[in-house]
């Protein structure tokens, strides 16, 4: 699994999971989905159900899914396109060189058979390297050859751009190294938490029991190994401290390092992993790493070793026979998130193959589904949504005039990536073969790690993507300043060259309003416009800005999405704020083009105004199902909220909402003193 996360992290609009689908319904004439409304349902009242009621009832959650949503209905077309060309690809008699690396890596996947041959033969060499490591100085060895193959063993290494000065990369080193998906996994003293420990315990006993280990070593080792990982969780921050930039920025020389950490020679494990030379770095968590300076001398060498053995089965379980996949998805699908059956093989194959080799795989995915005339359309909105923003900030209120004109600044620094990269990477020194799945996806690993350590003392690459073409996501970077939609959201629901415009304002221009925003929510606005982590407000803005931000944080943390659970407003806060910005911007740009093309906000379409198809098409992008133990795991990680209160949470701050659906004062929808930022 790539190491996908960055300090100073990117944006996104969501983040789906992926499957297939129950049933697709054809979109009317406007490009609203009318089967999917609920029409017994009081807009007024609740309208996520009035927009998404018969579709929730229409598609419950696969087996083989933790939630099943319209970017997840969206994401299975895409990956049926994606089959297809691999298995193109795989056949092809000429094989192109792209052909060969994306048709070979996806053939070595779907060959179980050569797989269930090779058993755990290709864990031998690595686990024997472990075994063999007898001091500190052959530890650290085999941490660096593990990090070169991206497993996290302890903490995380990367490069990142320069906190200070945004068009350089620099070196970083960060918390990691823990196998529950976040640091207070590992506190929370409720039932449900203890147990999933519980069960985490007995998941890495089974893993070593699969390489042989006798049962009762297998369980004394995973003890011991939730104990070293209970200690590297007591000195990480959580996800949610984790989203103010400032605390995760602290400067070092190397020699800075070595006094922090002195029981490990980080410059003999930059030179292992063949990092370019450098004198500076960043450190994000340094306690962290005063903790994990400790550990070296208070643990046993034996649970070091076992440590790095079971962090080294667990990035390679889905690389390995049934047993292991089994094992892994027991813990990480059913018991983390709810879903009873795996994913068909080949579903596991085409994510595999748009994580590893994505770009050569994307290239083929945009010869075959991208049209100019999507991405000229939505460079026109984004280009209009920025308008409105200009003005905004102009009337805005509350902001001193100093700010306003830095935020104008920022604002017209934005840079606009639409659909691809304009080049593509070049992975023709990867050897792929089409009997090793294995040393393919290792193979892979080590380009990648090799390529991001690459760029450390090199000016950033603003042209590069953080997601793949097919992906059905988008992201604003705030260390770029720049908003990216890859191609694979800009189709319907999103975006339809059928579909009504209020519709497309509705939903791919409350998304492109929605990642605008992030340049100026709780996060964003510490960067300036080149990037840069810089103060750049006053303070009485800041201070009312936080007011502001309160009511939302308020707002959301009051929605329940799932029984005892309790959305956290400060970590959603940026999201929420974005989703409420965003669909007032793309509001306005709607009415400016209606009004251009001489089209009246009361024309009717399918039996809806131009307002309320725009909301409609809004609400429809979240229609969803989750599985409860799935919206407890995103009430804990994710930064988004649920789709039912992304869709009521907004439209009950909405004004213009009211206006359109005649919601009266009393309605649970009725924007009374709606919280607002921008
Ligand atoms: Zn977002």
């Amino acid at each position: 699994m790539k190491i996908a996360r960055l300090v100073l992290g990117v944006v996104c609009l969501t983040l789906p999971s992926v499957g297939f689908a129950q049933s697709s319904s054809t979109p009317e004439h406007s490009g609203l989905d009318l089967s999917a409304i609920d029409k017994a349902a009081d807009p007024c009242n609740d309208f996520y159900q009035y927009a998404c009621g018969n579709w929730i009832k229409n598609n419950p959650v696969p087996a083989d899914e933790s939630a099943w949503s319209r970017f997840d209905v969206l994401f299975q077309r895409n990956q049926t396109i994606l089959r297809d060309i691999l298995q193109d690809s795989e056949q092809h008699e000429n094989q192109s060189a792209i052909d060969q690396k994306i048709g070979g890596f996806f053939h070595s996947c779907m060959d179980e058979s050569a797989i269930e041959q090779k058993g755990t033969e290709p864990l031998r060499p690595e686990l024997e390297r472990i075994a063999h490591v007898s001091n500190s100085e052959e530890l650290l060895e085999e941490i660096a050859r593990l990090h070169e193959r991206q497993i996290g063993a302890f903490f995380i290494f990367d490069s990142t751009p320069d906190p200070k000065d945004a068009r350089m990369m620099i070196a970083e080193i960060d918390q990691g190294g823990l196998g529950l998906p976040e640091r207070d996994f590992y506190f929370r003293e409720d039932e449900r938490s203890k147990e999933i420990r519980t069960k985490y315990v007995a998941h890495i006993a089974k893993m070593f029991q699969l390489i042989g280990v006798s049962a009762a070593d297998a369980s004394a080792k995973a003890n011991a190994i939730m104990s070293l990982e209970t200690s590297l969780a007591k000195a990480s921050l959580d996800v949610t401290s984790r989203r103010d930039p400032q605390l995760l920025v602290h400067e070092m020389s190397l020699s800075d390092l070595h006094q922090l950490t002195p029981n490990f020679n980080f410059k003999q494990f930059f030179a292992d992993v063949n990092a370019p030379d450098f004198s500076k770095l960043n450190v994000a968590v340094p306690n962290f790493f005063k903790n994990f300076n400790d550990l070296l001398k208070t643990q046993p060498m034996s649970t070091l070793k076992d440590y790095m053995t079971w962090h080294y089965l667990n990035g390679s379980a889905a690389l390995l026979t049934k047993a292991f996949v089994d094992e892994n998805f027991d813990f990480y699908g059913k018991t983390l998130s709810g879903v009873t059956e795996i994913k068909p093989r080949w579903r596991r194959c085409v994510s595999a193959t748009d994580d590893e080799l994505g770009e050569a795989l994307g290239r083929k995915f945009v010869e075959k589904t991208f049209g100019q005339e999507g991405k000229q359309r939505t460079l026109e909105m984004v280009g209009e949504i920025e308008h409105e923003m200009a003005n905004d900030l102009q009337s805005l209120t509350w902001m001193s005039p100093a700010t306003k004109e830095q935020a104008l600044v920022k604002l017209h620094a934005v840079a606009n990536k639409i659909g691809y990269p304009e080049k593509w990477r070049d992975y023709s020194s990867i050897s792929i073969l089409n009997d090793d799945y294995f040393g393919n996806w290792y193979r892979c690993n080590e380009f990648e790690s090799k390529r991001e350590r690459d760029k450390i003392g090199k000016p950033v690459d603003r042209t590069e993507w953080e997601m793949t073409p097919p992906t059905v996501n988008a992201y604003y970077q705030p260390t770029e300043n720049n908003i990216n939609f890859p191609a694979g959201i800009l189709q319907p629901p999103f975006y339809s060259n059928q579909a009504d415009d209020a519709v497309n304002y509705g939903a791919i221009g409350v998304v492109i309003g929605h990642e605008l925003t992030h340049g100026f929510d709780d996060q964003g606005r510490k960067f300036d416009a080149d990037g840069n982590l810089k103060d750049w407000w006053q303070k009485s803005d800041e201070e009312k800005f936080n007011k502001l931000a309160d009511c939302f944080v308020n707002e959301y943390g009051g929605f329940s999405p799932a029984p005892g659970v309790e959305l956290n407003g400060r970590l959603t806060l940026g999201e929420n704020t974005a989703d409420n910005g965003g669909i007032r911007l793309a509001y306005l740009a709607l009415m400016d083009d209606l009004a251009k093309k001489h089209i009246s906000p009361s024309e009717k379409q399918d039996g809806y105004t131009q307002p309320q198809q725009f909301f409609l098409g809004f609400a429809q992008v979240w229609c969803e199902n989750v599985r409860p133990e799935q919206a407890r795991l995103w009430a804990q990680t994710d930064p988004h909220s649920p789709g039912r209160f992304r869709t009521n949470g907004v439209v009950s701050n909405t004004p213009q909402f009211s206006e359109a659906f005649g919601c009266k004062t009393g309605d649970k929808m009725y924007a009374a003193r709606g919280c607002r930022v921008w």
